[in-house]
């Protein structure tokens, strides 16, 4: 099962990838994590991303595509995977259609977590993310058990710079621009299904895996 998730920045995709993983046993990969490791690790990579990403802009396709490509090839892709924050342009779902065509594969669902821009602010200005395993809380919709810690790990909690409501508004104008356009791309590739991504954490994926079956 290949699977790629739309929505807004903070609609959703991810929170709703890693419930697909456990329940699927297909692997998540997500573009915004890879870059953040990169950063940590102080990789090259990461120091290119990091300019693009403290603005809220995108990262140039040119440094996206060929890494998740070669991402796509390894072993554990091999039954599906679900895609959180990849394609975010056309060009990146054009180039993505066309190395899975070289493969004689194909997508089989693009998901979109609608959310309206109102909810985002909230929902990004609440999010905390561990620093340690990525791991991503809500401290109103999702909190952990003890204030600023990660439930997963015991890693500390922080508040995304990018995730502050100045950068929001921006990363919200440039995914209006450049990646809701995919919603059409998908339509017309016949494999997009909406899901009401204002729902609860739970109803949201009973809505997800009525799509993608039991
Ligand atoms: P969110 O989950 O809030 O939507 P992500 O973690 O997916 O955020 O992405 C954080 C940032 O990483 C983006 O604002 C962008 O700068 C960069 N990024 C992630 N994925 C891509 C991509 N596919 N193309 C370009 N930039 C990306
Ligand atoms: P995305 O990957 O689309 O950027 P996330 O999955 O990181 O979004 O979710 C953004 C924030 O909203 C996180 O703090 C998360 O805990 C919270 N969240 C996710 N889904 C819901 C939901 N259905 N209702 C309320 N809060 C949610
Ligand atoms: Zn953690």
């Amino acid at each position: 099962m290949k699977i790629v998730m739309l929505g807004a920045p903070g609609a959703g995709k991810g929170t709703q990838a890693k419930m697909i993983v456990e329940k699927y046993g297909i692997p998540q990969i997500s573009t915004g994590d890879i870059f953040r490791a990169n950063i940590k690790n102080g990789t090259e990579l990461g120091k290119k991303a990091k300019t693009y990403m403290d603005q809220g802009a995108l990262v140039p396709d040119e440094l996206v595509v060929d890494l998740v490509v070669d991402r796509l090839s390894q072993d554990d892709c091999k039954n599906g995977y679900v895609l959180d924050g990849f394609p975010r342009t056309i060009p990146q779902a054009e180039a993505l259609t066309a190395a899975l065509a070289a493969q004689g594969e194909k997508l089989d669902y693009a998901i979109d977590v609608e959310v309206p821009d109102e909810n985002i602010v909230n929902r990004m200005s609440g999010r905390r993310a561990c620093v340690n395993c990525g791991g991503t809380y809500h401290i109103v919709f999702n909190p952990t058990k003890v204030e600023g810690i990660c439930d997963a790990c015991g890693g500390k909690l922080i508040l995304r710079d990018d995730d502050k409501p100045e950068t929001v508004q921006h990363r919200l104008s440039v995914y209006h621009a450049q990646t809701q356009p995919l919603i059409d791309y998908y339509k017309a590739e016949g494999i997009l299904k909406a899901v009401d991504g204002t729902k609860n954490m739970a109803d949201v994926f009973a809505d997800i895996t009525a799509i993608l079956g039991e």
